[in-house]
């Protein structure tokens, strides 16, 4: 009974302070975004917990500092550029083919009104009227130009996603996360809280790349830590261990994701294209080991890194002829004339 008395006052009290937060931050109501925010901030005290850690325990280090500080202000460069590399990445877009669509619509209907906004036979052509035309263009346009990125005779049925009955191009997935279809679909990044597609890979990873620099090199202020031959407390020395096992296995982590992006962009696949080739409709029937959006290392490799550019450009499939035709064994011309790159 006692207690019964002591909850209930605590519940209200409670429910006053989060309608008082309700009412003066609205956006707190919205469950995602909680769930959003509360990962960066697990990320960012993650971060500042393993560094922190070092700064306060490594009494050396601190001394090395003092003496010359060139050396900690570059290392707290990276860590900085590290975090704002999360958040970029975080807030950024991975191409939502809504958005793909939209832009497209954008462009078409420009280059309608310029062409239908001519005087013809001394007329012109309301802008409602032409609103309604591209609206009722839009689709049928947009089917006839994903219709031309799949190899003849591909079904509608294929393509049309069956959440958000968008049809789809080459290449994309629907996201059960984000709820919407991506470009290029890599995989939904739970510790980011967001799609990786094709306007945000390359960003991706150039975070992972920093995330393993920064490991290797606050994992080398800890090994010299523990080996360090000054008499230390053991309860720093029990923390530091600690927090070196979990670098260590950050690090091992970061580093196997790094090497197999660095894969990925190299032959133009996903992970998804990868891992669920025979989910695929359009990947059936072609040859194992053929991968067929790859237009050699160089040029996937510039479309990997500039395609910032051309968020909303659209691949085809290739036709069946052009695939099979790559794998014939490779001859010394080949070899010669670097048919890979
Ligand atoms: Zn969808
Ligand atoms: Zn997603």
């Amino acid at each position: 009974m006692r207690t019964a008395g002591f909850v209930a006052p605590v519940r209200e009290a409670w429910g006053r302070l989060s309608d008082g937060c309700l009412a003066r931050f609205p956006c707190l109501s919205d469950a995602a975004w909680r769930s959003s925010m509360c990962l960066k901030v697990v990320v960012v005290l993650l971060h500042v917990g393993i560094v922190g850690v070092l700064f306060l325990l490594d009494t050396d280090l601190i001394r090395r500092t003092r003496e010359d500080p060139w050396y900690t202000v570059i290392y707290l460069l990276l860590f900085l550029v590290t975090l704002v590399q999360y958040f970029f990445t975080s807030n950024s877009s991975p191409g939502y083919v809504v958005d793909a669509k939209k832009a497209w619509d954008e462009t078409h209907a420009t280059f309608i009104n310029r062409r239908q906004s001519a005087p013809r036979h001394g007329s012109f052509v309301s802008s409602t009227d032409l609103n309604q035309l591209g609206k009722i263009d839009s689709r049928m346009n947009w089917l006839k130009l994903v219709t031309e990125l799949y190899p003849p005779g591909s079904s509608t049925r294929n393509w049309t996603c069956t959440y958000c009955h968008i049809i789809q191009p080459p290449r994309t997935k629907h996201c059960h996360d984000c709820e919407k279809c991506v470009l290029r679909f890599d995989h939904h990044c739970a510790w980011l809280g967001t799609c990786i597609g094709k306007g945000n890979h390359c960003r991706f990873w150039w975070y992972i790349f920093e995330e393993t620099i920064l490991c290797i090199w606050t994992g080398i202020f800890y090994i010299s830590f523990l080996r360090s031959s000054a008499v230390k407390e053991w309860w720093k020395e029990f923390i530091m261990i600690i927090l070196f096992a979990v670098l260590t296995f950050c690090f091992i982590f970061l580093f196997l994701l790094l090497l197999f992006h660095s894969y990925l962009a190299l032959t133009n696949q996903t992970t998804f294209e990868l891992t669920r080739r025979r989910r695929i409709p359009y990947f059936r029937g072609i040859p194992r080991g053929v991968r067929p959006f790859s237009k050699g290392i160089c040029r996937n490799l510039y479309m990997f890194c500039c395609s910032c550019d051309s968020m909303y450009s659209l691949e085809a499939v290739p036709p069946r002829e052009e695939l099979e035709a790559r794998t014939r064994p490779y001859t010394c011309l080949d070899i010669i004339s670097c048919r890979c790159c």
